[in-house]
């Protein structure tokens, strides 16, 4: 089947109001930006609340997994297209009633399947209405083919045909990723490590039209550069929904050394821990980032507690610190890892700069209060150690 168009659909950015037309435009950015990487010429249009694209000399395969990372889109429909002739005129009864049949051909070798017709019909210089429009064509379609036989309840095949602008005809919907479109929103800094967590954290907030910026702390020579390039790794997974990445790598080794050398060690992962809050939100600050994201989830670790989640939230004041996993299982969060691909790159075994220096008994239950006056201990040396590691701060720009 030669399929030339794709009808889009998205619902959400449907209902919008007054902004709909921000949001369509953002979609249309959107998907312009990732069709410019693949093979083909495309068009893409927007009229009359529906979203369409031309597509020739293209690879089906290569622009559908584009077209899944637009998020936005809920279904992407593989069609026919065919265009007004000179006169402005689509084709009469016959010829929509051929073009369904050669529709039905090209995409339905094996022709053993109940159908039911649905027509849209916005132009209304058909004689017929659309009611009688999709009786005909059944009819048309049942005298083609003997095999197919109609079920208007629960249909294998619902053939959508629109007459509109043009004559559309689809039956395929391949699921998009829903949410909104890039752009609408605003951005965030995402706290990236290697794990599992963070990047799915990054690709939920994301998934509300939301930039992502985001900032990993390492801690060479305790933690390698194949380490760190796991990190940039997932960063381009998110970019590949987002185009692209600002990727901060912050060195972390000398404030981890002080608190180590500082404080007491089983408070350690939530002192760094606050420290990493406390320079994700200055980065955030400078770079008009408007909350904060992590991958922390209710008692999945001592450092998850809510006991300790008060303790690592309360140094972010002036943004929210948003935490999509905060109540999901692990499994959940497996699941979307690998949906998004980034299960295989999370699992790989490189060291983390938690785990280095880890306490044998983490405090699972730490008092704010107590941890505050255990900080007090770093004295003004620890604000130079911060001022330093943000001066040295690596920006890498990860795109898709
Ligand atoms: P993840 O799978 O995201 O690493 P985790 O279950 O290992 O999460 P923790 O190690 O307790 O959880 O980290 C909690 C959150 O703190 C992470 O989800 C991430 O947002 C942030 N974080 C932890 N370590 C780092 C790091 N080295 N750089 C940046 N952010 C980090
Ligand atoms: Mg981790």
């Amino acid at each position: 089947m030669q399929y030339h168009a794709f009808v889009i659909k998205y619902a959400e950015i449907g209902v919008k109001g007054k902004n709909r037309y921000v949001f369509e435009e953002a979609l249309v950015k959107q998907i312009r930006r990732v069709l410019s990487k693949c093979d083909g010429k495309f068009n893409v249009t927007r009229v009359a609340g529906r979203m369409y694209i031309d597509a020739q000399d293209f690879d089906f395969n290569e622009t559908v997994d584009s077209l899944k990372t637009v998020f936005g889109i809920t279904g992407i429909c593989p069609a026919v297209s065919i265009a007004r002739d000179s006169e402005n005129h689509l084709p009469d009864v016959d010829g929509v009633a051929k073009a369904v049949i050669d529709f039905i051909d090209g995409v339905y070798p094996d022709k053993h399947k109940t159908f039911k017709v649905k027509v849209r019909r916005v132009d209304k210089s058909y004689p017929m209405d659309s009611m009688a429009m999709a009786a005909e064509l059944g009819a048309r379609i049942l005298d083609a083919y003997d095999e197919m036989t109609v079920d208007v309840h629960d249909p294998e095949i619902l053939i959508n045909v629109e007459l509109r602008e043009k004559l559309n005809i689809y039956s395929e919907v391949i699921p998009g990723p829903g949410g909104m479109p890039i752009g609408t929103a605003g951005k965030a800094m995402l706290l990236l490590s290697g794990g599992i967590d963070s990047p799915v954290a990054g690709y939920m907030v994301a998934k509300r039209g939301v930039e992502i910026e985001a900032v990993y702390f390492n801690a060479p020579p305790y933690t390698s550069e194949k380490a760190k390039q796991k990190v940039v790794d997932l960063a381009g997974v998110i970019a590949k929904y987002t185009g692209k990445v600002k990727l901060h790598v912050i060195n972390f080794t000398d404030i981890q050394m002080y608190i180590y050398e500082k404080c007491p060690h089983e408070e350690l992962t939530i002192i760094m821990r606050r420290y990493m809050m406390r320079i994700a939100n200055m980065l955030a600050n400078e770079s008009g980032s408007m909350g904060l994201i992590t991958g922390e989830s209710i008692g999945q670790v001592a450092s998850q507690t809510m006991q300790s989640l008060i303790c690592t939230g309360e140094v972010v004041t002036d943004i929210p610190v948003y935490r999509p996993l905060i109540a999901f299982d692990k499994q959940d969060i497996v699941d979307i890892s690998y949906k998004i691909d980034a299960y295989e790159t999370s699992i790989l075994p490189y060291e983390d700069c938690c785990t280095i220096f880890v306490a044998k008994h983490p405090v699972t239950k730490p008092r704010a209060d107590i941890i505050r006056r255990h900080e007090e201990l770093l004295n003004e040396k620890i604000d130079e150690l911060v001022k330093v590691a943000l001066e040295t701060d690596e920006v890498i720009e990860v795109k898709r």
